[in-house]
């Protein structure tokens, strides 16, 4: 058999927007016509066969359901705000963690979500409106010019941070996670790895500036690269300033087996998917700060 017979169909995940249904009620819908499961870590998470088109079916066009993947969920839950906290997604368009923020916290408390792009601003907004969320303020600007002193983010609990990155554990496409290295830099032509490393740099800035503000116990960094330059590398390199600011490392579904490339101490607190899970290539850390760490690892 070749490596390439490993790249198989993957389910269609479905998570089920809890601010206006249930999971129940969900199920019934679909049972008439689908064969439909639950999935077995993340909660409100619907498992369909490969193939599956739901586009244009009412549970989705009304906001009940929103066609997102498995390893997209796992970030929000990650972060696992409580019901009433402040919090702000930083990097936000299309939303979709947004709103799944927004159902974890049962509407309660509120999140400010930023987004430079002024077009992806708008879409954000839409994805807001369609998710019957209320708490949620969208902000088109810079979360690098957010003032983390200021007085308006002084209680701000948990930051999630999805910034830009490659993309690569996204395309159908790729092959690359079949190749022996996870660390792709040196097969990638020069365009490429310049590319990255922009990336890297602007994620450890993004992220450096997440940490600083004064009150936040729980941060998630996620990206959905394959590269190590632009997870367990950003990471790392923040993690003397997060040390610093009395932040560790936590882990977040410690069932979960495929962690961090095993390049620091530490990095098996850090948390990767890959196709072979039947997912997207995505990547998690989860920041918490020392005095919250007891429920850190849920
Ligand atoms: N979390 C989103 C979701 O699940 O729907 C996806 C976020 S996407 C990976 C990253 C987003 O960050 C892009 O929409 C990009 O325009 C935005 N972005 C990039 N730099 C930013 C900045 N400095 N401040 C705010 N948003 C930024």
């Amino acid at each position: 058999l070749s490596k390439k017979s490993t790249v198989k169909p993957k389910p269609r995940f479905l998570r089920v927007n809890t601010l206006k249904t249930t999971s129940g009620s969900v199920i019934e819908v679909l049972k008439k016509t689908h064969k439909v499961v639950k999935d077995d870590i993340v909660p409100d998470m619907l498992v369909l066969p490969p193939g599956t088109d739901l586009h244009k079916h009412p549970l989705v066009t009304d906001g009940k359901v929103f066609l997102q993947g498995k390893a997209s969920c796992m970030v929000a839950v990650a972060l696992s705000p409580k019901p009433g906290w402040k919090v702000i997604d930083a990097c936000a368009a299309p939303g979709n963690k947004t709103v799944h923020l927004a159902a974890l916290m049962n509407g309660e408390g509120s999140i400010i979500a930023c987004e430079l792009n002024k077009e992806r601003a708008k879409t954000l907004q839409h994805t807001v409106r369609k998710s019957g969320a209320n708490n949620i303020e969208t902000v088109n600007g810079d979360f690098l010019e957010i003032d983390s002193n200021d007085p308006s983010y002084a209680e701000v609990r948990a930051i999630l941070l999805d910034p830009s990155c490659s993309g690569s554990g996204i395309s159908t496409e790729r092959l690359d996670h079949l190749l022996p290295s996870h660390s792709t830099d040196d097969q990638d032509d020069a365009g490429s790895t310049a590319r990255i490393r922009k990336l890297s740099a602007f994620q450890r800035k993004v992220l450096s500036h997440a940490l600083s503000f004064p009150s936040v116990e729980r941060l998630v960094y996620s990206t959905c690269s394959i590269h190590q330059a632009e997870n367990e590398d950003v990471v790392s390199s923040v993690l003397p300033l997060a040390t610093s600011l009395g932040f560790e490392l936590a882990t977040p579904f410690p069932q979960w087996g495929r962690r961090g490339l095993p390049v620091f101490d530490g990095a098996e607190h850090l948390l990767r998917t890959d196709p072979e899970d039947d997912l997207e290539g995505f990547f998690i850390a989860l920041f918490v700060r020392k005095a919250a760490a007891d429920d850190a690892s849920e």
